[in-house]
């Protein structure tokens, strides 16, 4: 069989007329005489109006209710796809992934597919029937209802397509692919013809929300091509793809750029070894991410200050955790709200010197101060003040010449 598997993304199942604009995408792929799996997220703002409702009820909410709360929103989607395309004389229906089933691990909130059992949607694609199926969702071993984390349609896609030996996975969103910045930031970002796994799993972990960061590591894992395009426009997308099937030169693919870091410093802790894990160890048993992180050499060999980031919504918990923290002494703490992380991705810097040179140095021509750097082989980023964010994005995206 000839498989291909069509995500679509919330805006582009958003309101009526789009999702009969999706019902004739499927149907041009039907005319190729493919057979085809159709992923659908939930309409436009309803996941988050979900999460925002079990918030109101606690910021503890159940996790495995939050679960089956914050998953509903797919089935409304499928089930208009699905009557969308019987109404144009199709044989098609919704599956949830109970019905399937997709197999998650236990975890609730972010847990991920392990296994999809393929019976039924095969033996339904032989009588020609057109499957659309609810992203985002899967089944514990408990037969619980789980999510894989927000944004994970993309990840229900690729491993539909891992199971199903897809020959395609095409991934439909609001913009015509991956591009070197956000376009909905800058206006002169580009589309990105290919794209390396290494670079989209960065540029997604570093903040392009365009795809999910655990769909591009199952991609990767599982060498899946994915073509991310438009549901709107006609035109050639981005594909990514493993590494030597990139013919681009560009030392930089992409920027990203995060908007709601906050920094947390504590001020003269004990400068001796384990002091670092007893800070963190609470910060990782209560779930809070910690991102950079930096210590200063110490002056006098007692005390030093440390310095890291989480997101902004993290820090009145963070807050509290510090300050109960019984086996720490500093002598102060202090919150910044305002920063912003940037950073330039590709795999070209590995074999090209003078990257992080020519990042230090275009920043430092606008006056934008460094706060905290962090680097891996194909990444640098900067943590700087989130007033300086486009002024730093339009000139490192000049800098690198990503707009050529
Ligand atoms: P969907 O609902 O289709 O899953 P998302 O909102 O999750 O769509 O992702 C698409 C959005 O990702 C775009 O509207 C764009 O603003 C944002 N985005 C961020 N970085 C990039 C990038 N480098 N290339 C393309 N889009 C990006
Ligand atoms: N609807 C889910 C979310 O908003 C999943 C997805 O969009 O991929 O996170
Ligand atoms: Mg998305």
């Amino acid at each position: 069989m000839k498989i291909v598997v069509l995500k679509f993304g919330g805006t582009s199942v958003g309101t009526i007329k789009k999702i009969k604009n999706v019902a004739n995408i499927i149907v041009t792929y039907r005319k190729k005489k493919y057979k085809v799996i159709v992923v659908s997220s939930a309409m436009s703002g309803v996941t988050n109006s979900l999460v925002s409702k079990s918030r109101q009820i606690s910021e503890n909410f159940s996790s495995s209710e939050y679960d089956v709360l914050v998953s509903s929103g797919e089935q409304a989607a499928c089930a208009l796809i699905a009557g969308s395309l019987i109404q144009k004389g199709l044989k098609s229906r919704s599956w949830l992934a109970w019905q399937i089933p997709i197999i998650t691990n236990s975890e609730h909130k972010n847990s991920r597919i392990n296994k999809i059992n393929k019976n039924k949607i095969t033996k339904y694609l032989r009588q020609g029937g057109i499957p659309i199926i609810a992203g985002f969702q899967g089944i514990n071993k408990e037969d619980r209802i789980t999510t894989i984390g927000r944004g994970g349609s993309d990840a229900s896609a690729i491993m539909l397509a891992k199971f199903f030996k897809a020959e395609r996975c095409v991934i439909y969103t609001d913009v015509e692919g991956v591009y070197s910045t956000d376009p909905n930031k800058l206006n002169k970002a580009k589309k990105i013809k290919s794209i390396s796994y290494e670079e989209m799993l960065e540029m997604a972990s570093l903040g392009a929300k365009v795809m999910q960061p655990v769909s591009i590591q199952d991609a990767r894992l599982n060498r899946i091509d994915v073509e991310v395009k438009s549901s709107f426009k006609k035109k050639i997308g981005t594909l990514i793809t493993k590494r030597t099937n990139i013919t681009s030169n560009k030392i930089i693919t992409g920027i990203t750029s995060t908007q709601n870091d906050a920094k947390v410093t504590l001020v003269g802790v004990k400068d001796k070894p384990g002091v670092a894990a007893s800070i963190f160890k609470p910060l990782s048993t209560n779930s809070i991410n910690v991102d950079m992180v930096v210590q200063n050499i110490s002056a006098n060999g007692k005390e030093t200050d440390l310095t890291f980031t989480i997101k902004n919504e993290e820090l009145n918990k963070t807050k509290k955790i510090i300050l109960a923290n019984k086996n720490i002494n500093f002598r102060k703490l202090l919150f910044d709200k305002g920063v912003s992380k940037i950073s330039i991705i590709g795999v070209g810097m590995i074999t090209t010197p003078g990257v992080t040179f020519r990042m230090f140095q275009t920043l430092a021509k606008k006056k934008i101060n460094i706060q905290v750097i962090s680097t891996s082989e194909i990444k640098i980023s900067v943590l700087i003040n989130k007033k300086d964010i486009m002024k730093a994005l339009s000139a490192l995206h000049n800098e690198f010449k990503l707009d050529k």
